[in-house]
């Protein structure tokens, strides 16, 4: 593969230099990062300027899913900018009404009305003001082990350590357990008995927060950052049903298990359930221009016929990011993307993840579908203590800083949250380079091995 620029570290310098004068980084410590200048991408790939080249198994922010500089999306944004480069959200524009309708003929059911955001986040604080309108009700439930988002309300209802700092403790959030067989919060021994404890438990937190109050309960559904915990069989079908009992609207967050990356065009598609709402971004253009949305259903879309729905943005459904949108979906289509990540993923990352984790000490469980997966690693398999604890920094997080300098020195870009590795490469992932991130995990495990106890 050849780079698009000539990699020259003296221009890797200077953008390095430009951005840690003036850059603010998300997430980070501005004094403890060291943030690698990137030259250029193409399909699995990046590289810097000094000529290194990296295997991204990370998809960006687990949004490339068709990979970086697709040349037909590409072409496509380039032809939208030529012919109009922005339009407001109160017009129909060729590029937003095809992206809603190739948007609608996927998603589940009756979700066919869709309300775009520029990602995640904005589809979540959304979502949740569709549900509590919807219904005149004002709390929202959601799972601890969760991701939903970094703005006010996304963030509020995030289960994962790093809401601690910014929690306001949003009045009307509830919290409960989502089934986990591996940490179980009910200590179960089998997927059945967690499947049925974590509805219990459920419903039981529902009937003693008043289920009158409850406008919407809010799931991934496959949790992605906190841990890509596959749900047990029964689990998404048992929320439904008592979701239907009680009016309460669920929510099913797709922002990162969408588009072809359990390898179904939704995860919801896995679990043969049909959410009220479902939010989506990241992979719907593979991240080229910011896009994000909540698709609604029927019932939920007739409540704001005659009412107006009080909530936008200015540019909601921006004609680039649509006309991404477009070419990325018919891409995905053409080349049968979301097959090819349901292939990759149960003939070579999943037997070799397996293969991996019956050799290492360090893994205690591998976990996913599709081009999803994770690897708990553990200090020992047998008390399941985690390789680092949750929420570690510095010192603390010394093994998976070890481990992720192994995959980078052998030419992968590892996604590391805590204790866990996630595998999640672009969908069209080819077989040979799945293999050769594999080699690369198998060597850098043996550093996380030297860990364990
Ligand atoms: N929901 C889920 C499930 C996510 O994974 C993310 C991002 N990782 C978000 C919401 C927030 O999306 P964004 O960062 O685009 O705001």
């Amino acid at each position: 593969m050849t780079p698009h620029v000539d990699p020259d570290p003296r221009t890797g310098a200077a953008v390095k230099a430009a951005d840690r004068a003036h850059v603010f980084h998300s997430w980070s410590a501005q004094g403890l990062i060291d943030p690698l200048a990137v030259a250029g991408a193409e399909g699995s790939y990046f590289w810097d300027y000094d000529g290194n080249r990296y295997l991204d198994f990370t998809s960006g922010l687990v949004f490339t899913n068709i990979g970086y500089q697709h040349p037909k999306v590409v072409a496509a944004i380039q032809e939208q900018a030529g012919k109009l480069a922005t339009f407001a959200p109160a017009f129909a524009v060729e590029a937003r009404s095809e992206a809603a309708r190739l948007i609608a003929e996927r998603t589940p059911g009756d979700l066919d009305k869709i309300f775009f955001t520029n990602g995640g986040a904005e589809a979540v604080e959304n979502a949740v003001r569709l549900a509590r309108l919807h219904t005149g009700r004002h709390k929202v439930m959601s799972a601890y082990r969760s991701y939903h988002g970094a703005t006010a309300q996304a963030i509020n209802l995030t289960g994962d350590p790093r809401r601690w700092a910014s929690d306001t403790g949003s009045a009307g959030v509830v919290r409960f357990w989502a089934p986990f067989l591996y940490r179980s919060a009910f200590y179960s021994t089998t997927e059945a008995e967690e499947c049925a404890r974590a509805l219990t438990h459920l419903e039981d937190t529902i009937a003693f927060e008043g289920p009158g109050t409850i406008a919407a309960i809010i799931l991934e559904t496959v949790p992605g950052t906190a841990g890509i915990m596959t749900p047990p069989p029964g689990y998404l079908a048992g929320v439904r049903e008592i979701c239907d009992r009680y009016g309460i609207v669920l929510v099913l967050d797709e922002v990162m298990s969408g588009f072809g990356r359990t390898g179904a065009w939704f995860a919801a598609d896995l679990y043969g359930v049909t959410p009220d709402l479902m939010t989506f971004a990241k992979g719907v253009n593979s991240g080229y221009v910011p896009l994000g949305g909540v698709a609604i259903s029927a019932e939920i879309a007739a409540t704001f016929d005659k009412r107006p729905f009080p909530g936008g943005l200015t540019y909601s459904g921006h004609p680039l990011a649509c006309a991404a949108a477009v070419a990325t979906i018919n891409v995905m289509e053409d080349e049968g993307i979301v097959d090819q990540a349901a292939h990759i993923g149960s003939t070579v990352l999943e037997p070799g993840l397996r293969d991996l984790a019956a050799r290492h000490p360090s893994v205690g469980e591998v976990r996913g579908t599709g081009v999803f997966w994770a690897l708990e690693l553990v200090k020992s398999q047998e008390t399941r203590e985690p390789l680092v604890p949750y929420n570690a920094s510095g010192a603390d997080a010394s093994p998976m800083a070890a481990f992720g300098a192994a995959c980078k020195k052998n030419g992968v870009w590892p996604f590391i949250n805590m204790n866990r590795t996630h595998v999640v490469p672009p969908c069209n992932i080819t077989e040979a380079e799945a293999k050769e991130g594999l080699a690369v995990l198998d060597e850098a495990l043996s550093v996380a091995d030297e860990y364990t106890v």
